[in-house]
């Protein structure tokens, strides 16, 4: 299943949302003709910047000290904001992919192909344009895909997608005249966000590290286990505050110190997958 000598693959990926999430819920409130303001308000978009001024940074030096790549999944608004620090992310070896542009999620345009595909396209255009390599992965900003999204993936040269939660391994979502869409599954469970954001009504977040060591550290024992692709999903903006670092060190050591983990990209584990199959 796995390259010669592996018993799991591990994907360590961050959602480099910024402000995109903030500005992209405006945009849908606007939309709507919702005139609430208080998304428009500065605090809330400076949570996504704080993922820009402090986490990026922490998450850069932490895997860089590892030597592990990671994968980024950047909306083309954050690429546009912070030119500089995208290309940063590319010079440093790391996979650039595809979480729209405004981080729209794909359920909100049920049917609408060209919309959905003019949003892909741009996004994987802004990207091109910094960093001279064209996305190959998506993962959905809603996490969520709708019934179209999987065959406008595959006509836009998309090798995978990472937004559904329905197995622990790589597996093909849809193929069509010898092209493959590989799907590497996420979970809640494996995501900061929740564990970690306060979002009220919703999230109530502020986990202490250790219990989230210690749900991921027992997930990982399992995939390892059974020869999965642990994907992480992280958001500078949550896993970038200094406790938080200090246990996904403690994580990525302990993963180290098991033989057989191989720590890719998701375009590494898709392409993998994709000449298996
Ligand atoms: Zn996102």
């Amino acid at each position: 299943m796995w390259p010669k000598g592996i018993r799991c693959a591990v994907c360590l990926t961050f959602d480099f949302d910024a402000e995109s999430l903030y500005l992209g819920y405006m945009e849908r409130l606007r939309f709507e003709g919702d005139r609430r303001q208080f998304a428009q308000t500065l605090t809330p978009i400076s949570r996504g910047q704080y993922g820009t001024k402090v986490g990026i940074v922490r998450v850069l030096r932490f895997l860089e000290k590892h030597a592990i790549p990671g994968t980024f999944f950047v909306p083309g608004l954050t690429a546009d904001l912070y030119p500089d620090t995208v290309r940063e992310i590319a010079r440093q070896g790391h996979e650039l992919a595809n979480h729209g542009y405004y981080h729209e999620n794909p359920t909100e345009f049920i049917g609408d192909l060209e919309k959905e595909t003019s949003i892909l396209r741009r996004a994987n255009d802004t990207l091109e344009r910094l960093c001279g390599v064209r996305p190959v992965g998506y993962r959905s900003p809603g996490w969520d895909l709708n019934p179209y999204t999987p065959e406008i993936l595959l006509k836009e040269g998309m090798l995978y997608d990472s937004s559904l939660m329905d197995q622990e391994k790589p597996y093909l979502l849809f193929e069509e005249e010898k092209s493959k869409l590989i799907e590497l599954p996420i979970d809640w469970l494996l995501d900061d966000y929740v564990h970690f954001q306060f979002s009220p009504p919703s999230i109530p977040g502020l986990s202490a590290p250790s219990k989230v060591l210690e749900i991921w550290r027992g997930e990982f024992e399992g995939y390892l286990e059974d020869g999965g692709c642990f994907t992480l999903t992280m958001h500078p903006q949550v896993i970038g505050r200094s406790h938080r670092m200090q246990m996904l060190d403690q994580l990525v050591r302990y993963m180290k110190e098991k033989p057989g983990v191989w720590f890719a990209t998701c375009g590494d584990v898709a392409r993998h997958w994709a000449d298996r199959d």
